[in-house]
């Protein structure tokens, strides 16, 4: 068993029997539940917005490099750089490089998923830069010491009375302060940083070939603060978030807002293409998009997995996922979670190591049901279980289990050497890990074949 295997499974046994975090989850993820059906009424057609959405990312993973080429020559033509990074070193190198270039002190930081995978927080750390999350959900995340829970709603875990207690630990507020008083704390921390910020990152919800821009959804103002209050703005985006043109948004736009949070739009759309041109009053002096690969690749030449390129990250598969609910987001130990994080986690980092993470699942296709972009996700579940497989990496006892369950399967006399409860004290001393939290398996005394033998004689 592979470590991250057994702190997951370690984490999920304390996890499922966590009564207060079952509490907040699922009060959580019902008020999604509630807001994401109206969302979804905007659409005429919700099963062909999907298909075309899920044909449009087809179209631009397909022909990936052309399609970021005609990114890349449409956005330096008005000034930006672009960055090409293999993994997360090097996207680290980069950033770290044009901070100290502007001797950069602080940086204002948007939600961004992608800087999650290189751990930039910790990397700016080492080099006494302060990198600020002014996301409130990332925010709270920040001042506890703890990653993102979940991709759309990093806080999802904690109650207002938790986060309540944590400002009061950590900024000195009152303990019974509301959600709108907590909310204003954060907002007047977070004014003066966007004040003091020499650089500002931001993620990217969407690369725009035809035109070479970048597309932002946010609830919260604070991505477009900082990518315009800062001198230098840098993005950073894995290269799978291009679509073809700019009036696709058209459709990604609503769909993602619908599916994400239940919202017909989010309170802020911001395309950027570039830094601040000649006569504009406002933007940046300087944009750099680094672009991000990092096992991207690896996934785009193998024809099955393929499919998750097409992810939008809108967290529909999270909410609607049964074992999610259960073990929540940290529990995975992984960047990405849930479902799609199961799916893609192994082919970007290692499938030896993550390989657990595709029996995560009850198989019961509901993330499928409800991907905005219509990843096939539990059948890519079962795909990446049979890579594992034919990689090599099923452990003996389970090479052997199958074995011998197969000659037993396929031999009657076999099958009829034990009786009923020779075979439940058999199946229940094996099975150890499934009759520690579920009642025994009881066999019945005669096997089916004696059972019709005696059926038929009367
Ligand atoms: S896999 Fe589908 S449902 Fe899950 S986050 Fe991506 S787009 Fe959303």
């Amino acid at each position: 068993m592979s470590q991250s295997s057994s702190i997951f499974q370690k984490k999920s046994k304390e996890k499922a029997f966590d009564r207060d975090h079952r509490k907040v989850i699922n009060f959580n993820i019902a008020k999604y539940n509630a807001a994401v059906p109206g969302g979804q009424e905007q659409f005429a057609d919700l099963n062909l917005a999907r298909e075309r959405a899920k044909n449009l990312k087809w179209k631009a993973i397909e022909v990936l490099d052309q399609t970021l080429e005609n990114f890349e020559a449409n956005i330096t033509k008005r000034g930006a750089k672009v960055i090409w990074c293999e993994d997360a070193r090097q996207a680290n190198e980069a950033i770290l490089e044009i901070c100290k270039e502007k001797n950069c002190k602080t940086l204002v930081k948007s939600k961004s998923m992608v800087t999650e995978e290189l751990h930039l927080n910790d990397h700016l750390a080492k080099h006494n830069i302060e990198s600020v999350e002014t996301d409130l959900g990332e925010y709270i995340q920040q001042l506890d010491g703890e990653p993102p829970y979940h991709i759309v709603t990093p806080a999802m875990h904690k109650s207002r009375e938790q986060i309540a207690q944590l400002f009061a630990e950590k900024l000195g507020t009152d303990p019974n302060d509301s959600a709108e008083q907590l909310t204003l704390t954060a907002r007047e921390k977070l004014r003066q940083k966007y004040m003091d910020a020499e650089v500002g990152v931001t993620g990217a919800n969407f690369l725009i070939a035809d035109i070479g821009g970048i597309a932002i959804t946010e609830n919260e103002g604070n991505a477009r603060l900082s990518c315009s209050m800062p001198k230098t703005h840098i993005v950073v985006a894995g290269i799978e978030k291009v679509i073809p043109s700019l009036t696709d948004l058209a459709l990604f736009w609503p769909l993602l807002s619908s599916f994400g949070t239940g919202q017909r739009i989010t309170s802020y759309s911001t395309v950027v293409t570039g830094p601040r041109q000649e006569g504009e009053t406002d933007g940046p002096d300087e944009m750099y998009i680094i672009l991000l690969d990092n096992g991207r690749t690896k996934m785009l030449a193998n024809e099955k997995a393929r499919e998750a390129l097409y992810c939008i990250r809108c967290g529909a598969c999270l909410n609607a996922c049964p074992v999610y609910k259960n073990i929540g987001g940290h529990t995975y130990n992984t960047t990405y979670s849930g479902p799609i994080g199961s799916v893609i986690t192994p082919h970007l980092k290692d499938m030896k190591e993550w390989k657990h993470l595709s029996h995560a699942s009850s198989l019961c296709g509901n993330c499928t049901e409800v991907c905005a972009v219509k990843i096939n996700l539990h059948e890519l579940l079962l795909e990446n279980r049979h890579e594992a497989v034919e990689e090599g990496y099923a452990p003996v006892v389970e090479k052997i289990s199958w074995k011998l369950w197969k000659t037993a399967m396929l031999k009657r006399g076999m099958m009829n050497i034990a009786n009923g409860n020779m075979k439940t004290s058999f199946i229940n001393a094996v099975a150890g890990a499934w009759t520690r939290n579920h009642s025994k398996l009881k066999f019945p005394k005669e096997s089916f074949n004696e059972q019709w033998k005696e059926k038929n004689k009367k």
